[in-house]
C-alpha cells in the first residue's frame, strides 16, 4: 500500500546504497571492469525516495545487459543461472530476494501503425527520454566519478514531492508511442495518491482511443494494481473521466446515472459500486473479493424498471449479474477458472444474507445459504457489509448489528449440521445397490429428495436418518429393496 513521506529532505546522494547493499557494490564494480557505464533507473529509484519497499530493481548500462548480468552473477557465486530473454536483450538474477534486471540502454522508435516500437541501442540520454513519467525517470549513478548521485533530467524529484504525475515528454507523443502508459499513469495516481497534471490528463482524455490497440493482457495487469490499491476507486473515476473505462469496461459505465420519474429517484450504481469496492478494499486484500465487489451490481441495468406502485425495481438483478460475469472474464483476460466461478458465485449470493436479518427467519433458511456458499460464507458476509453504503450512520449501525447476528446464527447452524462443504451421506452407488438400480434419474431423484430432507431440517445431516429416509423413499417410487 502506498505510503506518502515528506520528500523535501535533500535526496541527492544515494552513496551509502553501495555499503548497505553488496549487490550494488558488485554491479558498479563489474561495470566498472566491463568498461560499462551503469545506473539503477525508474521505479526503485522512485520507491525508494517514497519510501515505499520494492524488490524489483531496474539496471540499465552502456553495453550488454546479458553481459553484465552473468559477470555479477558470477561475483557473488549465485547458483541460480542468470535467467536471459535473447529476445528482449535483457536478463534477470534473484539475489536475497531482490529481483534485479539488466538491460542495455536503449532508444524507440515509434511507427503510429504498429503497436511494437524499432528498439536499437541508445545513449543514457535516450533511455531517460523513453520513461513514461518524470517520477519513473529518476536514475542513480553506479559509476565512479559521481558514485550515488541521483539523476533528474526530468525534475522527477519535485514532481514527487508536488505528489505530481507528469510526463517527461510532451504527453501526446509519450501517450500515443504506448498508449498503456495512460492506464499506468491512473495507476501510479491511485497507488500513490498522486494528482495527474491538467496538461496530461487533458492528452489522456485526447487519446484515449488509441488504448485499443493494447493488448488485453498488459492492459488487465494494470487495471488489477488499480483493483488492489488501498483507494481503487480514484482509478477508476480517472478511468471513467478518461473516457478510457467505456472502452475497456462498458458494463461498468453502464452502472453510471441516477434517473428520476415522478420525482422518484435511485442511487447511481456505479458510484456506489465503488463505495463497496473501496469498503472491501478497507477490509482485504483479496483481488477476487474486490473484482466481487466491482461486479456485483453488473446486472441492475439489465434488469432495471420503473413500477408505478414500487418505484424502481432490479428484481433478479443477482442471477443476470451472475450470468454476465464468464463473458465479461474472458473478455478481460481475467482467469476463467475457479477464482471467477468464486465472483459469479458472490454476485448470485449477495441478496440471501439480507433475507436473513429478520427476526424469526427459519433455520432451513440458512442451512440453504451455507450449503450454497460453502468455505465462501465468510468471504460473502464481508461483501454484504461492504455494500452498505448509506450516509445515515443510525441506519449503517443497525444494519451491521442485524449482519452480526446472521453471523452468529450461520456459526450456530453450522457447528449443528456441518453444511458448510457438504458430502451427501448417503452416496449414488448406495442408492443403487440397494434398489438393484442401474445408473438413472431415478437415482438422482432419491439422491436430490435427501438432501433437500437435510436442507428444510425435516432429518439431521447423518447415516442413520438418511438411509431409513431413502428406504421410505424408495418405497414411495415403488422400488423394493434388495
Ligand atoms: P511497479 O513495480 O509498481 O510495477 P514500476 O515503475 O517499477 O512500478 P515497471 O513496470 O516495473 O513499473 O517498470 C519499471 C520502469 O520501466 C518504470 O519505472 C519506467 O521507468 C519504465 N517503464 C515501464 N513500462 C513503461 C512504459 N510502458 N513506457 C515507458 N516506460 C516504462
Amino acid at each position: 500500500m502506498s505510503k506518502n513521506t515528506n520528500v523535501s529532505v535533500v535526496h541527492n546522494d544515494f552513496s551509502h546504497l553501495l555499503e548497505e547493499y553488496p549487490i550494488f557494490k558488485a554491479i558498479a564494480e563489474e561495470a566498472n571492469v566491463l568498461r560499462f557505464s551503469s545506473y539503477i533507473i525508474g521505479g526503485y529509484v522512485r520507491d525508494l525516495i517514497l519510501e515505499r519497499e520494492s524488490k524489483d530493481i531496474d539496471i540499465v548500462c552502456i553495453g550488454s545487459g546479458i553481459d553484465l548480468a552473468t559477470a555479477v552473477a558470477k561475483r557473488l557465486n549465485l547458483k541460480k543461472e542468470v535467467t536471459v530473454f535473447k529476445r528482449f536483450g535483457t536478463a534477470m538474477i534473484n539475489y536475497q530476494g531482490l529481483e534485479i534486471e539488466f538491460v542495455g540502454a536503449r532508444k524507440e522508435s515509434y511507427d503510429p501503425s504498429s503497436r511494437k516500437p524499432a528498439v536499437e541501442n541508445g545513449t543514457f540520454e535516450d533511455d531517460l527520454n523513453r520513461r513514461d513519467f518524470t517520477i519513473n525517470a529518476l536514475a542513480i549513478s553506479l559509476n565512479d566519478k559521481n558514485v550515488g548521485e541521483l539523476i533528474d533530467k526530468f525534475n522527477g524529484l519535485k514532481d514527487i514531492e508536488n505528489k505530481r504525475i507528469v510526463t517527461p515528454l510532451e504527453p501526446d507523443k509519450t501517450f500515443s508511442d504506448d498508449p498503456l502508459r495512460m492506464i499506468r499513469g491512473i495507476r501510479f495516481a491511485t497507488q500513490l495518491d498522486f494528482n495527474i497534471a491538467e496538461h496530461t490528463l487533458e492528452s489522456i482524455k485526447s487519446n484515449s482511443e488509441r488504448i485499443k490497440i493494447v493488448s488485453q493482457e498488459r492492459i488487465i495487469d494494470e487495471l488489477n494494481k488499480i483493483v488492489l490499491s488501498a483507494k481503487p476507486s480514484i482509478g477508476f473515476k480517472l478511468l471513467d473521466e478518461t473516457d478510457l473505462l467505456i472502452k475497456i469496461f462498458p458494463e461498468f459505465v453502464d452502472l453510471k446515472g441516477a434517473e428520476i420519474i415522478n420525482g422518484i429517484g435511485h442511487k447511481d450504481n456505479f458510484y456506489h459500486t465503488l463505495q463497496v469496492l473501496d469498503n472491501v478494499a478497507e477490509k482485504s486484500d483479496d483481488l477476487w473479493l474486490r473484482w466481487a465487489a466491482i461486479m456485483h451490481d453488473i446486472g441492475k441495468p439489465a434488469t432495471k424498471k420503473f413500477e408505478p406502485n414500487h418505484g424502481w425495481t432490479f428484481h433478479g438483478h443477482e442471477p443476470v449479474g451472475a450470468k454476465m460475469v464468464p463473458r465479461i472474464f474472458k473478455r478481460l483476460r481475467l482467469p476463467t477458472n475457479d477464482k471467477m466461478k468464486f465472483v459469479q458465485k458472490m454476485v448470485a449470493l449477495h441478496l440471501r444474507p439480507i433475507a436473513l436479518v429478520k427476526d424469526i427467519v427459519s433455520d432451513s433458511a440458512i442451512r440453504r445459504l451455507l450449503f450454497d456458499a460453502g468455505d465462501d460464507i465468510d468471504l460473502l458476509m464481508d461483501l454484504c457489509e461492504a455494500d452498505i453504503t448509506s450516509k445515515n450512520e443510525r441506519k449503517v449501525k443497525q444494519y451491521l448489528e442485524n449482519f452480526a447476528k446472521v453471523r452468529i446464527k450461520l456459526k450456530e447452524i453450522e457447528e449443528k449440521d456441518r453444511l458448510r462443504n457438504w458430502e451427501p451421506p448417503i452416496s449414488g452407488e448406495l442408492i443403487m445397490k440397494t434398489f438393484n438400480l442401474k445408473p438413472s434419474r431415478q437415482v438422482g431423484d432419491i439422491k436430490k429428495a435427501i438432501r433437500e430432507a437435510i436442507l428444510d431440517g425435516d432429518i439431521p445431516n447423518e447415516y442413520e436418518a438418511a438411509y431409513q429416509f431413502m428406504i421410505e423413499k424408495g418405497g414411495e417410487l415403488g422400488l423394493v429393496c434388495q
